[in-house]
């Protein structure tokens, strides 16, 4: 894996200021990564991610299997060439989406039988299957195929998830490794996901399992923000940070509220990607420093000032709350727009402020002053 490396430059606590390099360009970590499920990230194009200082995007197994399917986009020179984004990108496994096709889907040792949520076609995944997807694909960082389960789940269902995740990983591996012996190998990471609920003594075992069954490039850890309380979730990142070795990135996968990054960088977190800030923007709602706001009330429609005042993003430096909530009354697509560029340029940034207070030795006291003013006032209903 020649094309991969992973620097720490600073350490402060647990929390770690790094450099994660790919065949395409180098993450400065912590980092926040823009999800493109379908290769787009939602109504912004390359430009507007590098114009905020973007270097990783992700996309989704899953869903580009089914649409365009991912031999279109081998032949269109791969998932890179096709959405003009010359960047690192990972591709998520598709696991969590076929696990939650409750009742569309049969789960066997071999792999996830399912119906499409396109056209109800009948389907299956295996782990082999999915790693060939996943090539097609040509993202820098492949997750592995893994069995995902409710937040809440009892033990015996976690267990019996987690173990066989474990034993997927090996599939994944196997296939994986089988590529890498041919002559046409391109360069792929392949991470394992740790997974095993809110019980740390899963979550211990399969990240102990996990580390000793290879010499991964970085890790997923898995199966969190999926219906557990927040204290459950920073718990098991502290299991986790303890029994992962720490000179490899840790990737948290889709948690990305503004509070659980940053909660998560205290805990050895280096990245993070989560569907919110787009989604939620185009339902009107945008991070500020002060607490997320819903731009659709009435309270903004004669506000001169930007949506956050102290952020630099091409919305904030032009238009004001007053604008944007009549382009949202109005049903105008560039408030869907303007609100998704913002959010995520706001995580984006959130992670470059961590990283430098890392790099300062202050990330302690930087957390704490940035989630009390950020949880100081209520959501305002959306
Ligand atoms: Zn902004």
């Amino acid at each position: 894996m020649s094309g991969f490396s992973f620097t720490i430059e600073s350490e402060d606590g647990a929390a770690r200021a790094g450099v994660f390099t790919t065949p395409h360009g180098r993450v400065d970590t912590p980092a926040f990564m823009a999800v493109g499920t379908l290769a787009t990230v939602k109504a912004l194009d390359p430009d507007d991610l590098r114009a905020m200082g973007a270097q990783m995007i992700l996309g989704n197994a899953y869903h580009l299997h089914l649409r365009p399917g991912d031999e279109v986009v081998r032949e269109m020179g791969g998932l890179h060439a096709f959405m003009g984004w010359d960047g690192p990108i990972l591709t998520d496994s598709g696991g969590f989406q076929v696990f939650s096709l409750e009742g569309l889907r049969t789960v066997s040792e071999d792999g996830v039988e399912f119906r499409s949520h396109i056209d109800g076609s009948l389907r299956a995944f295996t782990p082999e299957s999915v790693m060939r997807i996943e090539r097609n694909l040509g993202a820098d960082v492949i997750m592995q195929f893994d069995h995902v389960i409710p937040g809440q789940s009892d033990e015996p269902t976690a267990r019996d998830a987690s173990e066989r995740s474990l034993r997927w990983l090996a599939r994944c591996a196997a296939e994986v490794a089988r590529w890498d012996a041919s002559a046409s190998s391109q360069e792929q990471a392949l991470f394992p996901i740790v997974q095993g609920g809110i019980h740390e003594s899963l979550r211990r075992a399969a990240a102990r399992s996990i580390r000793d069954s290879g010499d991964w490039v970085g890790y997923g850890i898995g199966g969190l923000s999926v219906g557990e309380a927040k204290p459950d979730m920073y718990r098991i990142l502290e299991v986790v940070d303890g029994d992962l070795p720490r000179d490899r990135p840790r990737y948290l996968m889709g948690v990305g509220f503004p509070e659980d990054l940053v909660e998560g960088v205290g805990r050895g977190v280096d990245l993070f990607d989560c569907v919110a800030p787009t989604r939620m923007g185009r339902n009107g709602a945008a991070f500020t420093r002060d607490g997320r706001l819903n731009i659709k009330r009435a309270e903004f429609r004669l506000d001169k000032r930007p949506l956050d005042e102290a952020c630099d993003c091409s919305a904030c430096r032009r238009f004001s709350r007053a604008y944007i909530r009549h382009l949202f009354t109005a049903d105008e697509i560039l408030g869907l727009r303007l609100l998704s560029l913002h959010n995520v340029h706001f995580l984006v940034r959130l992670m470059r402020d961590a990283r430098g207070a890392i790099r300062d030795g202050t990330i302690d006291a930087w957390s704490k002053d940035w989630l009390t003013r950020y949880l100081s006032r209520p959501v305002t209903s959306e």
